[in-house]
């Protein structure tokens, strides 16, 4: 009875022990990953919480994303996104929403100013690259719905002037650019509007990376149709897995890749799972992710968390567990090439195109 007794301990004893080795193993790996290959976050709202800390007109949580906390997280870089919620569409109101998110984007710039002992601004891939060696966090600039251009295609020339490199097209709601994908509007443009066409164009002629999170299906297409650069979503998930308007359908995800473009699957309940939130964990993140994978392979997945925005979950609960994603992946069976495509190369990939296509249409070879 003592010997049965004293073998089971001894078994218990090794399952454990091989059981804690192997998830040390994977830490280890992820630790190295992290430190090998850029580490990019499409979509944050936190520019707006940091530009105003005190205020306390926040429905979602604050706070998820600093520059100490993306460093633990091993996450090199992350676009703030200046997030402008849908107004009415009329001059008065266009003025007033280019005036206040051209001001948020300099207070953010001066906020980055004020860290530069841990963060700098990147405005290319090369700077990205760059500021990687140095160790610095990377913060990159963007417009959270085209709201902010008004009916002004030379606002997208100041955006991009002041240093953003994406303008998410339109937000929840119908725009003068595009209709919404979350309260598609009946009697909106079906799509793109002719305006919309001319942002779309003179974002391509820019290099700025078109971001269609948000989107309607119909905007999406005409997106599609229209742009020479490769389609990105900053923060969207899988419809298939979550019934949600602003989720992507497999047509629209294979519609994306064959561009050569990017899904950056967003975090948060409200896109990955109908679980309860205290359940919501990287394994539902993951699965979207492996989704994705298996409809159009690993050359067309990112991350872009929208934390501060309502993403994050029970084990994402902000930045500085970035690694727990690498972690779940790596059990997934993920290669170190596919980790490292998902944590920045694929993206890397479509902002390079991106600013290649707008060389190639000055040199009116597109
Ligand atoms: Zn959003």
């Amino acid at each position: 009875m003592k010997k049965i007794f004293m073998f089971a301990a001894a078994l218990l004893l090794a399952y454990g022990a091989g059981a804690q080795t192997s998830d040390e193993a994977y830490r280890k790996k992820a630790d190295e990953i992290h430190a090998k290959y850029i580490t990019i976050d499409t979509h944050n709202d936190t520019a707006m919480y940091l530009n105003h800390p005190d205020s306390d007109d926040w429905s979602v949580t604050k706070g998820q994303v600093s520059f100490p906390k993306m460093k633990e997280g091993g996450l090199d870089a992350a676009f703030f996104a200046i997030f402008l919620d849908q107004g009415p569409l009329r001059d008065s109101s266009r003025d007033s929403v280019y005036a206040y998110a051209m001001n948020e984007v300099n207070t953010f710039k001066d906020y980055v100013s004020r860290h530069s002992d841990e963060a700098a601004l990147a405005f290319s891939p090369e700077d990205v690259k760059k500021l990687k060696k140095s160790g610095k966090r990377i913060v990159i600039l963007a417009i959270e719905n085209g709201y902010a251009i008004g009916t002004d295609l030379d606002k997208i020339d100041a955006f991009y002037n002041a240093g953003c490199r994406y303008i998410t097209l339109c937000h929840n709601y119908t725009n003068d650019i595009c209709d919404a994908s979350r309260y598609e509007n009946p009697n909106g443009h079906g799509g793109l509007s002719a305006f919309g066409e001319q942002v779309v164009k003179r974002m391509n002629e820019l290099g700025m990376l078109v971001d269609v999170s948000h989107a309607s299906t119909s905007t999406l297409y005409d997106v599609i149709k229209l742009s020479k650069a490769p389609i990105f979503a900053s923060h969207s998930a899988v419809r298939a897995i979550k019934d949600h308007p602003r989720n992507l359908t497999d047509e629209e995800i294979k519609a994306i890749a064959a561009t050569g473009g990017v899904i950056q699957v967003a975090t948060g309940r409200w896109c990955l799972t109908n679980a309860p939130k205290s359940e919501t964990s990287v394994k539902h993140l993951a699965d979207h992710i492996d989704r994705i994978k298996g409809l159009v392979g690993p050359e067309h997945i990112g991350l872009g968390t929208d934390f501060d925005g309502g993403g994050g979950m029970i084990d994402l609960k902000d930045c500085s567990q970035m690694k727990n994603i690498t972690v779940e992946l790596l059990k997934r069976g993920y290669t170190e090439k596919e980790l490292a495509m998902f944590w920045g190369g694929n993206f890397m990939r479509v902002w390079k195109e991106t600013i290649k296509i707008a060389e190639d249409i000055a040199k009116g070879k597109k």
